[in-house]
């Protein structure tokens, strides 16, 4: 049974990893000429790898780690040591920490907290204790319930001060989904949190050890194709054609360069494409349709992420960085952190730009700028005196629209993988899953993709798919 994917992201590769287990052929159609979409990145002329975002890995993403278990490449995760680093702003050049002892969870992240005494005096470990604790306890469905506020709003009902939204989760709230605390859903940071306090690693971070297409994306193709299914970039799908009963009667591919459009026809289609996109390739009588109106609920995020190449050594943390800085959200040395990109002589900074509604439409050299002028309050003393530190190059990817914006109320927008066409289905972090705009929620998305498109077939052994399900309250999201 041939299942037609357009989209080669997380997503996409995922349901065609788990269609192929299932049985089926499926020929994944994307647009550009990279695979991995959110994650892509490409090789500059010196043969440095840029990427779309820095991406981090955790380890309570559990459907992410038994994929890369299924393609035999888990040790091309390279994971550090169990400890949140922030800068501190107030005293430029340094950081405080949250280190995770060997204690079961909740306990290991009890002690981080209380153990760090430079971004949280005692009364507002009280205060956040009592705000926090109760929400954890009341499990999933009260985490659910807050999406109706702001994590702001929310802090405030539970009387935590402003002190320690500054401190904490302005950064945490950048990483996650690249806006602020007075923007974001409650829901989004309650369910990271009740994931981080209740799995013992769950907030323990992983880098991939080189770019997410070739070290990721790739072995997915690879596993693919060697089970007879196709995987085909500058193949951009066009239009969906439709049957007289509204169900999919193909789909219309544009040529390129030259090349006349082309219709790929399959048993089942799936869009795994970004929801900004599915929106205006809906088919007019779909537009009618509650399901498919849902979706103009929700939007991409803009972001943009740097890559700094640097003469000297900047730092030998080996390890994510929260910059809390009003600009920047979350930021490594990769030179430290990935293999790949190893140097023992020289930094290579990537950095996340958030919020970056103001600075999506400025030129790559005016947000350069503006980011050295941050790096100034980062690493003081590489920036100052007679011999600075020295840019070699650098790359700018914008992404004006990433994942979906998590403001308040979005979860009821999210469609089902499945939709109410007999012969189309819908794939991507967007769609509904409990890791909400993140890698683990793309790879989920995939496999609950491939599952119900099983399910819909009477001969198909759906039992071959192990879903990771997380526990109530165990949810991961974006870094
Ligand atoms: C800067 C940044 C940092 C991030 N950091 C993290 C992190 O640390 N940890 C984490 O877990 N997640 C992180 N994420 C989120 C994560 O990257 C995404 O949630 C995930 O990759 C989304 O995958 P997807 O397959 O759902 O969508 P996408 O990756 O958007 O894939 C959609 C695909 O569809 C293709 N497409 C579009 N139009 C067409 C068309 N007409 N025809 C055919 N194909 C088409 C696109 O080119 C793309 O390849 C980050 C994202 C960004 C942008």
């Amino acid at each position: 049974m041939r299942v037609a994917i357009a989209g080669a992201g997380l997503a996409g590769l995922s349901c065609a990893k788990y269609l192929t287990d299932l049985g089926y052929t499926p020929i994944v159609l994307e647009s550009r000429d990279v695979l991995g979409g959110l994650v892509a990145a490409w090789q500059d002329a010196d043969g440095d790898w840029y990427e779309t975002g820095l991406h981090v890995f955790f380890g309570a993403y559990p459907n992410m780690l038994q994929l890369l278990k299924e393609l035999g490449i888990e040790d091309r995760l390279q994971w550090k040591k169990h400890t949140m680093i922030f800068n501190q702003p107030e005293k430029p050049g340094t950081y405080s920490r949250f280190d995770f002892p060997n204690l079961p969870a909740p306990l290991n992240g009890i002690v981080a907290i209380l153990r760090n005494n430079d971004m949280l005096s005692w009364r507002e470990k009280i205060e956040l204790a009592k705000g926090l604790v109760p929400a954890m306890l009341r499990g999933q469905k009260y985490v659910d319930s807050t999406d109706q506020y702001t994590f702001s709003q929310w802090l405030k009902q539970q009387g935590v001060s402003e002190d320690v939204q500054q401190d904490i989760f302005i950064a945490a709230s950048k990483s996650l989904n690249f806006i602020n605390p007075d923007e974001i859903s409650a829901v989004v940071l309650l369910t990271a949190l009740s994931r981080f306090l209740q799995q013992k690693d769950g907030s323990k971070m992983a880098f991939l050890d080189g770019s997410p297409t070739e070290r990721l994306c790739q072995p997915l193709v690879d596993y693919v194709t060697e089970k007879g299914g196709e995987v085909r970039i500058n193949a951009p799908l066009k239009e969906i054609l439709l049957n007289e009963d509204g169900t999919v009667k193909g789909f219309l591919m544009q040529g390129l360069n030259g090349s006349a459009d082309y219709i790929e026809t399959a048993d089942v289609y799936v869009s795994a494409m970004p929801v900004d996109v599915m929106k205006v390739m809906l088919p007019n009588p779909w537009k009618e349709n509650d399901f498919f109106q849902k979706l103009e609920g929700l939007e991409g995020v803009p972001v943009i992420n740097l890559q700094l190449w640097f003469d000297r050594k900047l730092t030998d943390i080996d390890q994510l960085l929260f910059s809390r800085s009003p600009l920047l959200s979350v930021y490594a040395d990769m030179s430290n952190t990935c293999r790949g990109y190893a140097n023992p002589e020289r930094s290579m900074l990537e950095l996340v730009l958030a919020p970056a509604k103001d600075w999506i439409a400025k030129s790559d050299e005016e947000i350069l700028q503006v980011t050295l002028a941050e790096l100034q309050k980062l690493f003081p003393s590489h920036f100052s005196g007679d011999n600075p530190a020295k840019l070699l190059k650098y790359h700018v990817v914008k992404t004006p629209r990433s994942v979906y914006k998590a403001t308040p109320g979005r979860q009821q927008y999210r469609p089902s993988q499945q939709t109410p066409i007999s012969n189309f289905f819908l794939s991507g972090s967007y769609t509904m899953q409990p890791y909400l705009g993140s890698m683990e929620g793309a790879v989920l998305s995939g496999k609950l993709t491939a599952q119900a498109i099983a399910e819909g077939r009477l001969v198909a052994n759906s039992s071959n798919l192990q879903m990771q399900t997380p526990q109530p309250a165990t949810n991961a999201a974006t870094v």
